[in-house]
């Protein structure tokens, strides 16, 4: 039997983890300092709730959605992202007296797209939802708390793109606009689009398709049709931004695949990422809290990519913190040395020295040595039978190459001391 991962769903191995704690450990101390707390959100949820907030007419929810029916014959989904259940979950436990409520997650999202570099069918998010607050300023604190996010883990060639896609009214109004401009240029669009110009029509927009941008490069401007109350929105977003010295660009027909949005839409592109370059994607949704059964009020929020955000990192060579191994391996040669090498194992843990035993006492030296240089030991301790008999260990040090020869005693205090512990 020969069974492998899922086609783009990838196990994280012991060597990148310290890449993954590192931008974690970054999001929560950036994300704290401004307010927001943790929450964890299941991974599972009523297909329904996906459907309803996503939009029945989105990728994400007709091509992309991992859903089953359970033994209750309920419908159940894979989250494919985070926002309609953050959303549930402040409504349900009436976060912060439904009072604005500032939150982070991160965790695995499910989308059952064509893998390719960047692009997963489990891939995860690090985000953030801002609720129960339509003032822009909100806007323009969470676009600066993504920024902020990517200042503290040293990127610096990323860029932040900024659209307003208007509230409800003006989107459909606009869809309208949108149509008449394409109706005569159905032929130079790809089959996708000729899809989505009946079904979701600003979608259009966001296609990377050659033929297709060539198209729209000269439709009309969602910015130019929005209603004077969310162009003014607009406006005080990007003075807010402006203020604060933040650069933007203003891109005009930036939309998201996601029915929710209203009013700001922003993404974050990093250089030196190929085809799949967004590292970061956000904006208001005004209306999903009343859609989902709250009152009305807004809310803002946006999600990093964690996989794109650490190939983003690689690429300009950030400071990764480096792995770790245990402090100490510990060599055990011969059958005798099994009681004292376990028992120096367990004395060792007890003191917060952390080691690597591998119960092996038939195994080469120079084997062992190989092991404890790849898996980057700091001290190896070697007991063998002369050292036995003279309850004395000895004591290597990968790093400088040194060895010596001390009393099994003194092993803790020793460590500790070379350790700074
Ligand atoms: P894209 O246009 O790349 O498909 P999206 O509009 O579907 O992105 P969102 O749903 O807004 O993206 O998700 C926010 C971020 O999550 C993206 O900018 C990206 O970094 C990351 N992301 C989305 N889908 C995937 C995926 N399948 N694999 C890896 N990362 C992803
Ligand atoms: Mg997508």
């Amino acid at each position: 039997m020969n069974i492998t991962a899922l086609k783009g769903v990838n196990d994280i191995l012991p060597r990148e983890i310290a890449k993954w704690d590192y931008l974690e450990s970054c999001a929560k101390k950036v994300f704290s300092i401004y307010g927001y707390r943790q929450i964890k959100i299941p991974v599972i949820g009523e297909s329904r709730l996906f459907v309803r907030s996503i939009g029945e007419q989105t990728d994400i929810v007709e091509k992309e959605m991992y859903t089953f029916t359970d033994r209750g014959q309920r419908k159940i989904a894979l989250r494919p992202e985070a926002t309609a259940s953050v959303v549930r979950a402040y409504l349900e436990h009436k976060l912060e007296g439904q009072d604005l409520a500032r939150l982070f997650y991160s965790g695995p999202m499910f989308r059952g797209e064509k893998p390719q570099s960047g692009r997963n069918r489990q891939f995860y998010q690090i985000g953030v939802e801002a609720l129960g607050c339509e003032h822009p300023q909100l806007d323009a604190e969470v676009i600066i708390l993504a920024l902020e996010f990517l200042n503290k883990l040293g990127l610096k060639k990323f860029s932040l793109n900024l659209n307003t896609v208007g509230c409800t009214n003006d989107k459909d109004n606009f869809a309208k606009t949108l149509k008449t401009y394409l109706k005569g240029k159905l032929d130079q669009l790809c089959p996708n689009c000729q899809n989505r110009y009946k079904r979701n029509v600003l979608r259009t927009l966001d296609c990377k398709v050659k033929s297709c941008q060539k198209v729209i490069q000269s439709a009309p401007n969602m910015i130019d049709a929005v209603c004077p109350g969310c162009s003014c929105h607009f406006d005080r977003v990007k003075s807010t931004l402006d203020s604060l010295s933040v650069c933007y660009n203003i891109m005009p027909h930036l939309v998201r695949g996601l029915d929710y949005y209203t009013k700001t839409v922003f993404e974050i592109t990093h250089a030196d990422l190929g085809a799949q370059n967004a590292i970061c994607a956000g904006g208001r949704y005004d209306n999903l809290i009343k859609e989902l059964g709250g009152t009305k009020t807004g809310a803002i929020g946006f999600a990093f990519g964690t996989e794109r955000t650490i190939l983003a990192a690689e690429a300009e060579n950030i400071d990764f913190p480096k792995e770790e191994g245990a402090s100490v391996y510990i060599i055990g040669l011969g059958q005798a040395s099994d009681e004292k090498v376990f028992e120096l194992a367990q004395t060792l843990r007890k003191n917060q020295i952390s080691c690597y035993l591998n119960y092996n006492t038939s195994r080469a030296l120079k084997k062992q040595l190989r092991q404890a240089d790849k898996l980057k030991h700091r001290f190896v301790l070697i007991l063998g039978e002369d050292e036995l008999k003279s309850n004395c260990i000895l004591l290597k040090d990968m790093d400088k190459g040194t060895q010596e020869s001390i009393e099994i005693k003194n092993v803790v205090s020793e460590l500790k001391n070379k350790l700074n512990k």
